[in-house]
This record gives structure tokens, C-alpha cells and sequence, in this order.
């Protein structure tokens, strides 16, 4: 066990993809994917990684000696705790097809996550129908399966939601005031 007495340091990734049109913005900035053997957390430089590591989580789960140079004797990259919003993507979601982007926004209140696609050509897709709509008007990407998508939004871990975010109740509940 080590002290170290320095302050970690969080990092954030953050992608530095310049392109002419502003990215969409995704409220995810770092991915992580945790060791079935160990369950340390070991963060992804890029989201392709990640993906490839979620869309096979079941067959074939991530270890750490699946990176080079890391065994579960190395220390973790990242802890889950509260200093971060951490929100669990669902296993086995296929890998995004080439030219589109799977985004997910959190919302104000934290509440929940929503899952948007974006075409090549730049069209946002908020739901299942409009990309079978989509890949039927666009015969280019007829090697490209509806089944390629996956609407599912992460699951918002409730005990990383920052306290200044209120959370949302049905009844509007009275402040404290005993
Ligand atoms: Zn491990």
C-alpha cells in the first residue's frame, strides 16, 4: 500500500479531433473499463478502444493484462468515487459502424442519459426508427444493420451525481427545515 503525499490528479480526456463543424457536444470526456479479475478501473485513450473492449464484455471480458505492459498488480488508473460522474454503459453494445458517432448527453438535472447517433452527413438520430428510416434512404451504407445501434443510455450512478445537482422527485418535496 502506498501514500503517496502529492495530490492525484484527475484527468480528463478530452478528445482534440478538430474538425470543420463543432463536434456535437457528448458529456463523456474519459472511459474506463474494469478488470474481471481484479476490479481495478483502467481508463481508454480512445472511445474505438473502448468500444471494442464493451461490444465483446460478455464473450470475452476485459482483464488488465490485455493492455500492454499493465498486470493487475498495477496500480488503477482511476477510482470510482464521487470526484467524478460515472455512468455505466450497458455490456455488449456493438461497436458504432465506421462514419457514425454514438453520443450521450447528460441531462441538467442528471437524471438521465440520452443516446443520439450522428450520420456521416452530420444527421442527429434520437431513436431506433429514424435510423432504419435513414439507412433505407441512404443505400451507401447498406453493409450498415440497424441492429449496429443501440438506443440503451448508461445508467447515471446516483451516488456520483454532484450534491449541488437536486435530485428529481414526482412530489415536490418541502425543503429541510427542522
Ligand atoms: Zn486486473
Amino acid at each position: 500500500m502506498e501514500t503517496d503525499s502529492g495530490n492525484p490528479s484527475p484527468a480528463m480526456i478530452k478528445s482534440s479531433a478538430k474538425k470543420s463543424r463543432p463536434p456535437p457536444q457528448s458529456s463523456v470526456d474519459t472511459f474506463a473499463v474494469q478488470c474481471n479479475d481484479c476490479f481495478k478501473w483502467r481508463t481508454l485513450a480512445t472511445e474505438d478502444e473502448f468500444e471494442e473492449y464493451r461490444s465483446k464484455q460478455s464473450e470475452d471480458p476485459f482483464v488488465c493484462n490485455k493492455r500492454e505492459g499493465v498486470t493487475c498488480d498495477t496500480p488503477a488508473d482511476i477510482e470510482y468515487d464521487s470526484s467524478r460522474t460515472w455512468v455505466m454503459d450497458k455490456p455488449n453494445i456493438p461497436k458504432t459502424p465506421e462514419g457514425f458517432q454514438r453520443i450521450i448527453v447528460l441531462r441538467k438535472d442528471y437524471s438521465k442519459m440520452d443516446v443520439q447517433y450522428i450520420t456521416p452527413d452530420g444527421t442527429r438520430i434520437r431513436a431506433a426508427p429514424g435510423i432504419v428510416t435513414y439507412l433505407k434512404e441512404h443505400s451507401e451504407y447498406s453493409h450498415v444493420s440497424p441492429s449496429d445501434f443501440c438506443f440503451a443510455s448508461p445508467k447515471v450512478m446516483s451516488d456520483t451525481v454532484p450534491d449541488h445537482i437536486e435530485k428529481k422527485s414526482p412530489v415536490k418535496k418541502q425543503k429541510k427545515s427542522t
